[in-house]
């Protein structure tokens, strides 16, 4: 594709900002969920390579690396290294799994956050094989701790800039104090980390996660003191990540994020730097690229209430109880366009109370339909767990029409394997 072309793709026919949970080919999906069974996560590979697309368009000389956190699928991150996406980890699992995945070490960067002893060992360790790889550390205390295991290599240091936003409390990292060193120590930090024979090279700030609307006017706040510190860095430094936190709608009335006018703001509030700006999308990358599957099995009155029990909960998507996120959803019944819309609660098949995902209106839910979850492409899978004893979900990956299977469903074996003998018992 040719430049002219590509500043465009954002708004374009084929890549469109956000990709609806109404688009997707409902017989697809259906076909996938009796295949697999379900709860199952879907996720296609080509959403997730436009989306990337986009970004790099958008931000055209800036270095991007992917937030595996947000998925780690082997697929999803091998996708985007093809692409050309570096790989931006929080812990020893993410770099295992980035190198895996067949990341270049230079293009990984792992960002510690209180590191346990292993995650250090492991990084150091990894660092003597692939000295490209980049360790950000966010406190005195790590750069002492990585001095001790003998670590010489790449630095990059994480700064608290202060100001933070997102779209809910929960992910607004930039102004927590559990993050970073803060900016105003930030020099003489670097100074005494290249002091000490560390190989500086960049600087590292992260707003928080799900930026868009009005939060956008401390993410250029973010940028700016980001800049202001890379030029008063006492060292030269090759990058200045601003991490990541680009939205994406949830709902279908909100508007998806204006990527091109976020890169010019980005652009203007960094001001002339030496070093490349490097930025660190996750959801953007992959949420919309993401649906889970899920089947109806309770319907129920409850007083004026209709309840929709689903095969589905908070152990499987865990955004709506942890967060109070919304997530749309969508009747895959063959005759859904034929039923009355009713308003319905749905809930997970979890014993908690907190396992709902809220009002929606539905095709007149039956017991045995097939319901989509929006958006579910980040920050899905990721934060599924056994709780209740509930093995977690499949995953499926589609890319044009092919199919895989790219996690297996847990079955309950899994779910005990774990268990040891106590041997008084
Ligand atoms: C989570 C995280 C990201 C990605 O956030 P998104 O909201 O998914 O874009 C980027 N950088 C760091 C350091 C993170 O912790």
């Amino acid at each position: 594709m040719e430049t002219m072309e590509t500043t465009r793709t954002e708004t374009s026919a084929e890549n469109p900002a956000i990709r609806r949970l109404d688009e997707w080919d409902a017989k697809r999906l259906r076909e996938l969920a009796d295949e697999h069974g379900t709860p199952l996560y879907v996720q296609d590979l080509e959403r997730v390579r436009e989306n990337y697309a986009r970004m790099a368009d958008a931000f055209p000389d800036a270095d991007v690396r992917y937030a595996a956190k947000a998925n780690t699928s082997r697929a999803v991150l091998r996708t985007l290294v093809e692409a050309g996406a570096g790989i931006e980890c929080a812990s020893a699992g993410e770099v295992e799994r980035a190198l895996a995945a067949g990341c270049p070490a230079d293009r990984v960067q792992y960002t510690a956050v209180n590191p346990p002893d292993e995650d250090l060992d492991y990084a150091v360790t990894a660092a003597a094989e692939y000295p490209e790889l980049t360790i950000t550390v966010g406190a005195r205390d790590t750069i002492d701790r990585l001095e001790e295991r003998g670590f010489d290599g790449r630095l990059c240091l994480r700064v608290n800039p202060g100001v933070g936003a997102g779209h809910h409390e929960k992910v607004q990292t930039g102004a927590d104090a559990k993050f970073g060193v803060p900016i105003d120590r930030a020099p003489e930090t670097l100074a005494d980390a290249a002091d000490r024979s560390f190989d500086v090279v960049g600087i590292h700030a992260h707003a928080g996660s799900g930026i868009s609307g009005e939060a956008l006017g401390s993410h250029r706040e973010l940028v700016s003191r980001m800049g202001g510190l890379a030029r008063d860095a006492p060292v030269d430094l090759e990058f200045v990540d601003v991490g990541g936190g680009f939205g994406v709608p949830y709902r279908p009335e909100e508007e998806p994020l204006d990527l091109a006018g976020v890169a010019r703001a980005t652009r203007e509030a960094l001001g002339e730097v030496e070093a490349t700006l490097a930025v660190e999308p996750g959801r953007y990358l992959v949420a919309d690229a993401g649906v889970l599957l899920t089947r109806v099995n309770t319907v129920k009155l409850a007083g004026e209430e209709r309840v929709v029990g689903i095969d589905a909960g908070m152990t499987h998507l865990a955004r709506p109880a942890m967060y109070d996120a919304h997530h749309e959803m969508r009747s895959l019944a063959p005759d859904a366009d034929d039923r009355e819309p009713v308003g319905v609660t749905v809930a997970g098949p979890i014993c908690e109370s907190g396992d709902t995902f809220g009002s929606h209106d539905l095709s007149a839910p039956e017991r045995g339909d097939l319901l989509a979850i929006g958006n579910a492409g980040a920050y899905g899978y990721e934060m599924a767990s056994q709780y209740n004893s509930r093995p977690r979900p499949a995953t499926v990956v589609v890319d044009g029409g092919r199919s895989a299977l790219d996690r297996r469903r847990e079955t309950l074996s899994d779910v005990t394997r774990l268990e040891r003998e106590v041997p008084w018992l």
